[in-house]
């Protein structure tokens, strides 16, 4: 059994690490993409995690798959293939740690997953089933995602669901705000940042965007992250805000991530329906994904930047 499968784009990240002469930059390579990224964030802390998705046969995927082995992520759910590579995204980080991305991704190999590629019984084998936005933005990706969802969501499971927005990946906005809400019919659980629940919603109030998504979607518990803020949360009539911790960030990439890695750490270790969770659970839950998503923007990549949960008490305790 499974604590959670993600299913979604696996990728390098190229992130900036020096520089060989004034005006010249070094990119190092970081293993990442949004799906993959919560679930290592999951492993480390001791859950038991299985990454559906797709990447090039290229030096890179096969460097990827290593990656989730070494990180004891099962990958019986990941496949190769020689149509396309392995997709690249460049970040760059400004002098506050925060990203812009340039992706190299003609499409790429992330999305050609099909629905031959799933094996159903991993999902069967799962608690919470997680996915992201990024594997909505091109066929045959698109339809394999939601077919999934909608048999994850058949069986019963919690479905946890991240609606990033990279605007240039989407054929245009209209396209990209169709396919986001796509996803959001079938989600229990939702993290997204205020930029993302205006794009859906239309509204900027933390409060009215996210009684929007309660009314329309019946989301259960929805989570808006705030960079150094923290989160904002709801659970029907429910809602509440906590600070995060206060760190020195050096790269934000894989802070939403490992925030919701912590989220779904902390909802399984209730071993509660997400209808029982009470307002100090909810505290516990948040506090919690705070303190990962805070150690990770202290740190350059995603994947490799998850911390243990030894690091997650100390960063707790000393600032209590
Ligand atoms: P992504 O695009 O990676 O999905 P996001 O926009 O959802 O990210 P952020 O709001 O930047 O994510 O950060 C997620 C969480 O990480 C925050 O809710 C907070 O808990 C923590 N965090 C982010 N930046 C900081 C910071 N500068 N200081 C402390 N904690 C931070």
């Amino acid at each position: 059994m499974y604590d959670v499968t993600a299913l979604g784009e696996l990728l390098i990240d190229l992130t900036p690490y020096n520089s060989s002469q004034p005006g010249k930059v070094v990119f190092e390579r970081n293993p990442g993409g949004a799906p993959a990224n919560v679930l290592a964030g999951l492993t480390k802390l001791g859950k038991k995690t299985c990454f559906i998705g797709k990447v090039g046969d290229d030096q890179f995927g096969h460097y990827l798959k290593q990656v989730l082995l070494d990180t004891n992520i099962c990958c019986e759910g990941l496949s190769f293939t020689k149509k396309a590579n392995t997709t690249l995204a460049f970040v760059h980080l400004d002098e506050y740690g925060d990203r812009s991305f340039s992706f190299y991704r003609n499409p790429g190999a992330d999305t050609k997953l099909t629905e031959d590629d799933i094996n159903e019984n991993i999902v069967a084998q799962t608690k919470i089933f997680h996915f992201g936005s990024l594997s909505l933005t091109n066929e045959p990706a698109a339809t394999t995602t939601l077919k999934t969802v909608q048999l994850a969501k058949e069986q019963g499971k919690v479905v946890s669901y991240d609606p990033n927005l990279r605007a240039l990946l989407w054929k245009n906005l209209e396209h990209a705000k169709k396919m986001i809400k796509e996803g959001l019919k079938y989600a229990n659980i939702v993290k997204l940042s205020e930029e993302e629940l205006e794009f859906i919603t239309g509204k900027a109030d933390l409060e009215k965007g996210t009684r929007q998504l309660v009314e329309q979607y019946n989301t259960e518990l929805i989570f808006v992250t705030l960079g150094a803020e923290g989160c904002f949360y709801r659970k029907g009539e429910s809602i509440g805000k906590f600070k995060s911790f206060k760190v020195i960030p050096v790269d934000t990439t894989g802070a939403g991530d490992g925030f919701f890695s912590g989220v779904l750490y902390k909802y399984l270790e209730k071993n509660k329906s997400i209808a029982d969770l009470n307002i100090d659970d909810m505290e516990e839950i948040i506090v919690f994904g705070n303190a990962v998503g805070a150690i990770v923007t202290t740190r350059k990549g995603a994947i490799l930047s998850m911390p243990c949960m030894e690091e997650v008490k100390k960063l707790m305790d000393n600032q209590n």
